[in-house]
Formats: structure tokens, sequence, C-alpha cells
């Protein structure tokens, strides 16, 4: 509760909101001109902003956005890599020289230059990894709050009474497959502003919407060597690169496992990692209902489920366990999604990254012991990466599903008797990343915010979606490996380097 009401605080409200929704034939809303705000997304209820995602689709199948700096990037040997790292600490040197200030007018442009580049970032991530428009564009927003964010936060660090910031030297960055946009530009803006050079490994499965990120902050000013971008294999990342003795930062956003590879590589790592989750969103019975119905359903299935910050559980107390509004209302939201594959602009929810298998595989096609389909997942075609959503009744307290992580599109419902009793349901589930309470009344919130375990909350909404500022995004448990502060907070950039305390010289 104290972390909630602080990260309200922190809050500054001093800058008018700009609208929150942008219409594309007009140019871009113009940053504040001092401090920060939000960049609005597309507005998909006027026609010609549908124009506008029409014509991008078209461009998807035949899109090679990003591929030249991908295989510019390949590195096939070690004495590659060296000389990468090698030039980045070079280069690095004048980059951490440079003031917060002189860095932050570099990012700001990068702000301006992945603004302009909207269209481009949407293109590469719906022909790479199969995100629609509606999931894309608020990711490319996210990605433009980033770098003027950081930004503002860079001049700070120059200010700060008492203590001298060291950036790091050198910072790898390893991002995830599921934000191919948002992601590495948040981590590498950070820690551009913090004054450190960067190696950016980007996801095999979203190499080019990396690199056409990657070319924005190139073409702002960031010199290239200072950002080097690197495609190596898995077992090379952590042999050379991460246990590279320069590096002296890493920032990762991934699976709980990939956090524990990376440091039996290197025992010292200085690891800042976001890792996964098993999110819950409880109702209860003073929730308005329809609000909550359509809330879960999208935190469980935007982007097909593949968010570390995902609905994966909905537990319903009490009476809302056997309202028959809650459930007709949950499974028309459920079925009435249109499933289908970007380039059609009515699709809804998107495909899967890769062919379900494994754990995904087992959750869309196995029921645990008492457990049913309330909506049974489909396999819509051959390629085993489209599948319609599920959602599963009768999920037992302490069983696999209760408790293990799956990334894909499936629902389970659960049931407890008291608020306490979801509290503690959702508490018995190692990872803490998101939580949600669907509740009108204002004793149920405090009780909630008193014992959730969970990094980022939410109220009467949706559970996915941090937005830069308002909600710094970052996990508690084994939801964060190392030091995990909060992205897109004010304090992330104070973990990119060392601070040495003012002594004396005299
Ligand atoms: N920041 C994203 C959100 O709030 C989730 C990031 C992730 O999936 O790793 O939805």
């Amino acid at each position: 509760k104290q972390r909630f009401l602080a990260s309200l605080e922190a809050l500054d409200n001093t800058v008018p909101l700009p609208n929150r929704r942008q219409d594309r034939s007009l140019p871009p809303v113009p940053r504040p001109h001092e401090g920060f705000g939000n960049t609005p997304d597309t507005d998909p209820s006027l026609p010609a902003n549908r124009d506008w995602g029409r014509a991008i689709l078209e461009r998807v199948p035949s899109s090679t956005l990003g591929s030249a700096a991908v295989k510019a990037a390949f590195i096939d040997d070690e004495t590659k890599l060296n000389a990468a790292i090698g030039n980045a600490l070079d280069k690095g040197k004048a980059w951490g020289g440079l003031s917060g200030n002189e860095r932050a007018e570099i990012l700001h442009r990068a702000g301006e230059i992945l603004e302009a580049r909207r269209a481009d970032l949407l293109e590469v991530m719906a022909s790479e990894t199969g995100k629609t428009i509606d999931q894309g564009d608020p990711e490319v927003s996210e990605a433009v709050d980033f770098a003027h964010y950081y930004a503002e936060s860079a001049r700070r660090l120059d200010t700060v009474d008492g203590a001298t910031f060291v950036p790091a030297k050198l910072t790898v960055v390893t991002p995830p497959w599921n934000f191919p946009v948002a992601i590495p530009a948040g981590s590498t803006l950070a820690a551009l502003a913090a004054g450190s050079a960067v190696v950016i490994k980007p996801a095999k499965q979203a190499a080019r919407s990396g690199a056409v990120m990657v070319e924005a902050l190139w073409e702002a000013g960031v010199p290239k060597g200072v950002l080097t971008m690197v495609q190596l294999g898995e077992r090379e990342l952590g042999t050379q690169l991460i246990s590279h003795p320069s590096v002296d930062r890493v920032i990762l956003t991934g699976g709980y496992e990939t956090a524990e590879l990376f440091r039996s590589f290197r025992k010292d790592l200085p690891l800042l990692a976001e890792t996964s989750g098993k999110n819950a969103i409880i109702v209860t019975p003073s929730a308005d209902l329809d609000l909550a119905a359509k809330d879960v359903a999208y935190s469980a299935f935007g982007h097909a489920g593949q968010k570390c910050s995902a609905a994966s559980l909905v537990i319903l107390v009490g009476s809302v366990a056997k309202s028959k509004r809650f459930h007709n209302q949950l499974i028309d939201a459920v079925t009435s999604l249109k499933v289908g594959y970007p380039q059609d602009p009515t699709s809804q929810m998107g495909p899967i990254i890769e062919p379900a298998n494994g754990k995904l595989l087992n959750a869309l096609t196995t029921l645990g012991e008492g457990e049913d389909w309330a909506v049974e997942p489909k396999k819509l075609d051959e390629t085993g990466r489209l599948w319609s959503p599920g959602v599963r009744y009768g999920v037992k307290r302490g069983s696999y599903f209760h408790l293990t992580e799956f990334f894909g599109p499936v629902l389970g419902v659960m049931t407890a008797e008291t608020l306490e009793e979801a509290i503690a349901i959702q508490n018995q589930i190692e990872y803490g990343l998101t939580a949600g309470l669907h509740s009108l009344n204002s004793e149920e919130l405090g009780i909630w915010l008193d014992s959730i375990q969970a990094g980022n909350l939410y109220v009467n909404r949706g559970i996915t979606g941090a937005i830069v500022q308002r909600q710094p995004f970052g996990g508690w448990k084994k939801s964060a490996v190392g030091a995990g502060t909060k992205a897109g907070g004010p304090n992330y950039l104070a973990g990119l380097g060392d601070w040495i305390p003012a002594t004396s010289t005299a």
C-alpha cells in the first residue's frame, strides 16, 4: 500500500495531459515544451485512421523492414564479438562524458523519430510476430514515451545532491519477442539516458522489429557503436557476451528460467530482470460486473495472452461465482472475439508466436481434475499458431493450472468464499507481476492493497498496458530478479550506474 501511494505521489501532474487519441492524418501532437506528457494512441474509431491501418497491413506480406540491419548484426565468431564490445567501450566514453542535458536532446529526437516511424514499426511487428495494429499501436506510444521520459530523467541525474552518478560503461539488453518494440526501446533508452553504451541482442523471433527501433535511435544521433545490435546464438549470448567481464549491467525481460540461466553463466551478474507472471483478477460482489467481464476478457486475450502482465486467472468471490450475468458476459466477450492474422483488419486476436507446444499446448488441450471447458479452445488452421481462446472452470487451489505460467490464450476461473481467500489464492503463486481488483467497496480495496503480493496493481480496469510515468512497471517475488526498480518510473535510471558519495577531498 505504501508503495502504491508513493507511486501516486511521484506522478508529475503539473503537465496537462494531451488528448489520448490521435487522428493520424494530422501531424503528431507536439510534446510539451517542458517536462513529460504521454503520446496519444491512434483513435481506431476515426475512418481516416482505419484507412491508415489498412494501408499498413497491405505492406505486411512482403515487408522486409529491418532485414539489412539484422544481417549486418549477425556475429559468427568470438573475435567479431570482442571487437564489437571493444568498440562499444571506446565510443561509450564520449557518450558517458556528455551532460544529462546533451543526452536528453538526442533522446527527445529519438522519441520524435519513433513517432514518425509509427507505421513502419506497426508493419514490421505485424509481419514478424503477428501483432495486430490495435495491440501494436499502444506499444509504439510506449516506446515514444520511454524516449521522452528517460530524456527528462537524464537531466535530473546531474542534479542529485550529495552523490555523483557514474554510469555503467556497457549495458547488455536482452528483450523478449512479445513487446518487440516497447521493451527493447525502453531498456535501451534507459541505459543510454544513464550514459552507458548498449549492446542489444533482440529476440530471434523479433529481430527486425528491434532493428527498426535501433535505426530510429541512430538516426536521432545516438552514435553507432554507442548502440550496437548483435544477433548471436543463445549459447554464445551466455558464454561470450553476458559473461564478458566488461559488461556491467544486463537488462533482461523474459522468463524466470532465463534469468536463472543468465546467472549460471556469471555469478556476480549485475542483472535487472523483469520475469514471469501468473496474474489474477479478483471480482467481488460489489463490482460492476459488466465492466469486470470486459476487462477480464481483454486482459486474458489481448495479444493472445502473450504478455507477462496478462490475466491467466479470474477469482470470483462469493455470489459472483453463481452470477449468470457475469458468466454470460464473459463467455459472450470471449466467443465473439474475432481470431485471425493481422493482415485481416477485422482480426481482434492474432496468432501465437510459434505453433503451440509443451506447456501451452497442454493448457489448450488438457483439463485438470475437476475442470471443465466453459469455452473450449480450437486449433483453427494447420500452422498450429491460430487458436481460439479458451476458458476453463473449476480450477482448484494448488493445481497445475493455478500455479503455472502458460503465456497464451487460456483463462482459468477459480472461486473463493471471501476476498481474503481470493487474495490467499493469488499470493500462493510464486510470481507477483500484475494483479487486478474489481470492487466498488473501499474497505475491500484497503484489504486488497494491504495484502496482495504483486508489483503492479490495477483497480477496476484491465491489468495489461502499463503507461509510462502513470504506472511504473516492475515485478515482485519471482517476477523480478536482481535490482528490480520499475521501468517508466522515477528510479529506473538510478540502477544503471553507481553512486559515489561526495566526500571532501580538501
Ligand atoms: N508492460 C507490459 C504491460 O503492462 C507487459 C510487459 C511484458 O509482457 O513483459 O502490459
